[in-house]
């Protein structure tokens, strides 16, 4: 079977910044593929590529069988996307913009249909849509545009960060959306910097540093949950006793001990088990302790430092580069392009005349 999403080679430049490497990138039909990485990795530029928002520098891009910028709107219908950053800002409500992307992109059903399955999705994730839409929050904003994405149950759903400004109820509803939609037989790919919610929905995972897959397969395999941070106060010891105490321990690294008033707060990354820090800690009167998942950097960094630095990695970003791109993506659709990048629907002459909704 060909796969959903198939890239080759994929090289992007922006003047003499390299944000893709060479990237090659497989996502099966039906799974859930998480692409995950530090900030500036690379991901929105993996995602935009896919839906044709901007161009590769090299390499090639399948998307369900087409390159993007051959597919036109009949691709496009196929696919649902939220951008890393969404703009929605017209006087419609909610309602109204819906019924009009319902409009543009429901192929795969009657446009009543995909308007109650829009509603259905609008109850499950707390979101007024009579309301217009500039007045709605920002993570209101972003249910109208993950309820875009996913109401005309496309074939393929690309979701760029999609639970940024999302309350961890209302994550955890949409994680739920992603494997009702994998059940369904859809494929989906989305980027994070999160690893928890990768971690709870992704077959397979993709770590993206500076522009390069470091490392892939499924979750438990790349051990990027190993790693934690541990943030701990005790009392009645000092700085000096408890680095003695602490630093040897197994997979303990970048211990930071400070003195404080009545003892001395301790922290660290730890990798692999924590049962002999646990162990240790109990010989001490423990006044605080957090553990919790380290930065994604920290991670990756930990486990893939040496494959994860770029060649070029000093190299500024062109200075001219970003307004041309800029101007790239307004003029999208007139080359090809055809997903509105503010709104992640897809882009028609009249979705052009839309935006004034
Ligand atoms: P984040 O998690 O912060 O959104 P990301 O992984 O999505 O990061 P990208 O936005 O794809 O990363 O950026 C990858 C690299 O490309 C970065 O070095 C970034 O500065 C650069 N870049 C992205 N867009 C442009 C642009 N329009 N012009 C110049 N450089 C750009």
């Amino acid at each position: 079977m060909t796969d959903t999403i198939e890239v080759r080679a994929l090289h992007k430049r922006y003047g003499r910044n390299i944000a893709l490497h060479e990237l090659d990138l497989r996502v099966h039909p039906g799974t859930v593929f998480g692409l995950i990485g530090p900030n500036g990795a690379g991901k929105t530029t993996t995602l935009r590529t896919l839906v044709d928002v901007i161009r590769p520098s090299s390499g090639t891009v399948r998307v369900l069988g087409e390159e993007p910028r051959h597919g036109g709107a009949a691709l496009r219908r196929r696919i649902g996307y939220v951008p890393g950053e969404l703009h929605l800002e017209g006087r419609s409500s909610g309602h109204r913009l819906l019924a009009f992307y319902a409009e543009v992109s429901g192929s795969a059903g009657s446009s009543a249909s995909v308007l109650r399955t829009a509603r259905d999705l609008a109850d499950r994730l707390g979101v007024d849509l009579d309301r217009p839409v500039r007045t709605l929050s920002k993570g209101n904003k972003q249910k109208v545009g993950l309820i875009q994405a996913f109401m005309h149950r496309p074939e393929l759903l690309i979701l760029d960060e999609p639970t940024s400004g999302l309350d961890p109820l209302v994550q955890r509803e949409f994680l739920a959306m992603v494997r009702e939609a994998r059940d369904a037989g859809q494929t989906v790919l989305l980027s994070s910097h999160v690893l928890s919610e990768i971690q709870q929905t992704a077959d397979e995972v993709a770590v993206l540093s500076a522009g390069r897959i470091v490392a892939e397969g499924d979750v438990a395999s790349l051990r990027l949950g190993s790693v934690r941070r541990v943030r701990v106060r005790i009392g009645g010891s000092d700085a000096a006793a408890a680095r003695a105490a602490f630093e040897k321990l197994p997979g303990v690294e970048g211990l930071d001990v400070t003195d404080h008033g009545e003892g001395v707060q301790l922290s660290t990354t730890i990798e692999g088990a924590i049962d002999p820090f646990v162990k240790a800690l109990a010989q001490h009167e423990v006044q605080d302790l957090t553990v919790e998942e380290p930065d994604l950097e920290e991670s990756v960094l930990r486990l893939y430092g040496d494959r994860s630095r770029p060649a070029d990695a000093s190299a500024p970003p062109h200075a001219d580069d970003a307004p041309r791109e800029r101007r790239r993506r307004a003029g999208a659709s007139a080359t090809g392009g055809g997903i509105d990048e503010q709104t992640g629907a897809p882009r028609t002459r009249r979705s052009r005349r839309g935006r004034r909704h």
